[in-house]
């Protein structure tokens, strides 16, 4: 559990950098129980906003995969979180998309995701998800398992990430890639990727664009060779 001079200071951070939002994780029950522990996550943030001028910063609360004993990974356990801090603090949550799956919402499915939806409505309130993390996980759905992967590479696919960005509840919240970056223009790539399956693209995953690159430019060297 992050101390109150820790939230204070990222706090003060967002501030100074103008930041619309911070995005925090809703910590751990180590020991405690599970409603303990996110009390005291509220009244340590609320006790950290004390005495800080926020200048219009929103804190998100950002949903979690579940892994071990960390807090969060329940829409129910957000809404509470949630509950606990709106009436003192600007707050919001932000939704990403490899934790939910990691938790056990089957946004993979047209029916899970429709179902997570509903139920993101019924708890949090759709108006309250500011921001959209979009990964893929490597990790399997319902491992609780915290493990990002390029979209449409992942268990999650290329098909359940274009219902994901054209979901009618969806498209007109921002989304923000924090997928790997295994190769320098990575991050392009998952954002053109994205960008496409928004427009209703049917675009091939990453490593088959880039071994099409490869062969390319195989024919193209060898093209060269024989001119020499
Ligand atoms: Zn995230």
């Amino acid at each position: 559990m992050p101390s109150i001079a820790a939230f204070r200071q990222e706090l003060q951070r967002a501030v100074s950098l103008r930041a619309e939002y911070v995005v925090l994780h809703p910590g751990s029950a180590k020991s405690s129980l599970r409603k303990t522990a996110a009390k005291t996550f509220v009244q340590s943030l609320l006790e950290a906003a004390k005495g800080t001028r926020l200048d219009g910063l929103r804190v998100l609360i950002e949903n979690t995969a579940g892994q071990g004993n960390v807090l969060g990974s329940s829409l129910e356990e957000l809404a509470e979180i949630l509950a606990g801090l709106w009436e003192e603090v600007p707050a919001g949550v932000c939704i990403d998309t490899a934790h939910l799956f990691a938790a056990g919402y089957g946004i993979h499915t047209a029916h899970g995701l429709n179902e997570t939806v509903r139920q993101l409505d019924a708890t949090v309130g759709l108006g309250n998800v500011r921001l959209i993390h979009a990964n893929d996980s490597k990790a399997a759905f319902a491992s609780h398992c915290d493990r990002h992967e390029h979209i449409g590479e992942g268990k999650i696919g290329v098909a359940a990430f274009r219902r994901i960005v054209r979901h009618p509840k969806l498209r007109t919240i921002p989304f923000i890639c924090e997928t790997p970056v295994d190769s320098p223009n990575d991050d392009r790539r998952n954002v053109e990727m994205m960008r496409c399956l928004a427009a209703g693209g049917k675009m091939v995953g990453r490593k088959q664009k880039a071994a099409v690159g490869q062969s390319e430019q195989g024919k193209r060297q060898w093209a060269r060779g024989k001119r020499k």
